[in-house]
C-alpha cells in the first residue's frame, strides 16, 4: 500500500487565536475554509507543498471535535494519509485484522473519499485515509462525428499515466501543472483514444495498449482499464470482427498494444480477426531493430505476430489507406511517425497521434521529452498549426484525458483549443 502524508489535523478551541499563530506568526498561507456539516466542524487548510495542516473547529457542542477539546484540550487530532485506491487500501487493512472505524469509504471535504482507522489499531493515533477527487476530468465517449461521407467514432481503451516532465520536455512544471496536475508520483493522466473511420470500409486507427501488460508495468503506468476498447466497441455497436483495416500511427506500445491478443492456448494472434493491418515501412524497420533509447516502447509481441500471421501490409509516405484517408509523415516523435489526414466533401479531420498528444501540446515548443528528433517535431508543428487554423481542421487528440477532439482557434497571436467532441 503506497501512501503520502496528506495533512495533519489539529483540533482548535478558538480558530481566530490559532490563526494568530499558524498564519500570522508562522506565516503559513491559508488556502481555504470549508464547513463539513455532517461532522459539525469547520476545516481551515494551510497548504505546505503536497501536505497541509487542517485546523478543525467545532460548529456545534455535540461535534466530535467539541468533545475532543473538552476532554483532552486543543491539539493534535489525526494524521491523514493519501492513497490512490481507498477501496483496495481498506480491503488490505481489513484482511490484516485492523480495526476500522469506517469499513466503507464515505464522502469527505473537497470531493474526496475518506475512512478512519481506529486509534486502538494505530498505536493511539487516529489515522484518516483519503482518496482525493481526480484533479483531471476523464472523458471516455464513445462519441461520433460525421465528416462529409465518413463517420468518425472516437473510442477509449482507458487511461494510463506518464511522467509529467517527460510529457512536456523542456517546458517548466510551473507552466504545465495548472493544465494537467501531476499525482504524488509526478505522473499525469493520459487517455488512449483509437479512432474508427467508417466509409467504404471500417477502419480503426491505433488500438490502445491492450490487455497484455503485466502487473508491475500496469502499476508503473497507472493503468486504468475498467472501461476499455472492447466496451467502447460494443457501445459503438461494433465488434472486433467488424474491423477491416487496422492502421498504426507508429508502433509504440500505448498505440499498438491492442493489435494482438492471446488465444486460449496463450499464443499471440491478431486481435481483429478479419482485418488487414497497415504500418509504415520504415517505422516497421525501426520498431523491429530497436536501440537502447526506444526498446522499452517497441514491444515485439504487439506487431511481429501480425507479420507471422500474414496480415501485415507495409506502406510508404503519403500512402492512401482508403478513399479520403492518407498517411502524412510528421517525424519528430519517431523518424517515421505519421499523422492521419481524413478528408471528405471539403472537410478535414486529423488524427494527430503523438504529434499533439494532448490539447495542452498546441504551443509549438511544447514538445515531449520522449521525442527522438524534437527539432523535427517543432518544424512540423510550426507549419501544421498555421494550416490547421486557416483550414479549420478537426483535431483528434489520442492521449488527451478530458476530450476527444477540437479545433485550434487563434486570437491576438494566442492559440487555444475549442472543444468539439
Ligand atoms: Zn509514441
Ligand atoms: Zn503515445
Amino acid at each position: 500500500m503506497k501512501a503520502w502524508l496528506d495533512h495533519v489535523g489539529i483540533a482548535v478551541g478558538d480558530l481566530g487565536a490559532s490563526l494568530a499563530f499558524f498564519r500570522d506568526v508562522l506565516g503559513l498561507h491559508v488556502d481555504d475554509t470549508e464547513d463539513v456539516a455532517s461532522q459539525k466542524v469547520r476545516a481551515t487548510f494551510l497548504h505546505m507543498g503536497p501536505s497541509s495542516l487542517e485546523l478543525l473547529e467545532a460548529t456545534a457542542p455535540e461535534s466530535a471535535i467539541a468533545k475532543f477539546v473538552e476532554k483532552r484540550g486543543a491539539g493534535l487530532h489525526h494524521v491523514a494519509l493519501r492513497v490512490e485506491d481507498i477501496d483496495a487500501a481498506l480491503a488490505h487493512l481489513e484482511a490484516r485484522g485492523v480495526h476500522l472505524i469506517d469499513r466503507v469509504a464515505r464522502p469527505g471535504a473537497e470531493g474526496a473519499r475518506v475512512a478512519f482507522i481506529h486509534p486502538a489499531s494505530a498505536h493511539g493515533v487516529l489515522v484518516e485515509l483519503k482518496q482525493p477527487r481526480p484533479r483531471v476530468d476523464r472523458f471516455t465517449g464513445p462519441v461520433t462525428h460525421r465528416l462529409g461521407d465518413l463517420e468518425l467514432i472516437s473510442l477509449s481503451d482507458g487511461f494510463f499515466q506518464l511522467d509529467g516532465g517527460a510529457m512536456f520536455g523542456v517546458v517548466p512544471r510551473t507552466l504545465w501543472e495548472t493544465r494537467l496536475p501531476p499525482d504524488d508520483r509526478g505522473r499525469i493522466p493520459l487517455g488512449m483514444r483509437p479512432l474508427i473511420v467508417r466509409g467504404q470500409q471500417t477502419m480503426i486507427i491505433d488500438a490502445g495498449c491492450g490487455d497484455k501488460m503485466d502487473a508491475k508495468s500496469a502499476d508503473i503506468y497507472g493503468l486504468e482499464r475498467a472501461y476499455h476498447l472492447d466496451h467502447a466497441l460494443a457501445d459503438a455497436g461494433l465488434t472486433a470482427a467488424d474491423i477491416e483495416i487496422v492502421l498504426a500511427s507508429h508502433l509504440h506500445f500505448d498505440h499498438v498494444g491492442g493489435f494482438t491478443a492471446r488465444d486460449e492456448s496463450g499464443r499471440l494472434v491478431p486481435r481483429f480477426p478479419k482485418a488487414r493491418y497497415i504500418a509504415h515501412r520504415q517505422e516497421w524497420d525501426d520498431a523491429t531493430h530497436p536501440h537502447e533509447r526506444n526498446r522499452a516502447s517497441y514491444l515485439q509481441e504487439n506487431f511481429v505476430p501480425l507479420q507471422e500471421a500474414g496480415v501485415l501490409t507495409l506502406v510508404d509516405d503519403d500512402a492512401e489507406i482508403m478513399p479520403g484517408v492518407k498517411f502524412r509523415r510528421s517525424g519528430g516523435h519517431t523518424a517515421h511517425h505519421q499523422v492521419v489526414m481524413i478528408e471528405s466533401r471539403g472537410e478535414t479531420a486529423v488524427f494527430t497521434a503523438d504529434m499533439y498528444p494532448t490539447a495542452a501540446h498546441i504551443p509549438d515548443p511544447w514538445v515531449m521529452g520522449y521525442d527522438l528528433y524534437p527539432m523535427d517535431t517543432l518544424a512540423f508543428k510550426r507549419a501544421f498549426a498555421r494550416e490547421a487554423v486557416e483550414r479549420g481542421y478537426l483535431l483528434f487528440f489520442e492521449h488527451e484525458p478530458s476530450m476527444a477532439a477540437g479545433r485550434i482557434r487563434e486570437q491576438d497571436g494566442r492559440r487555444r483549443v475549442e472543444r468539439v467532441l
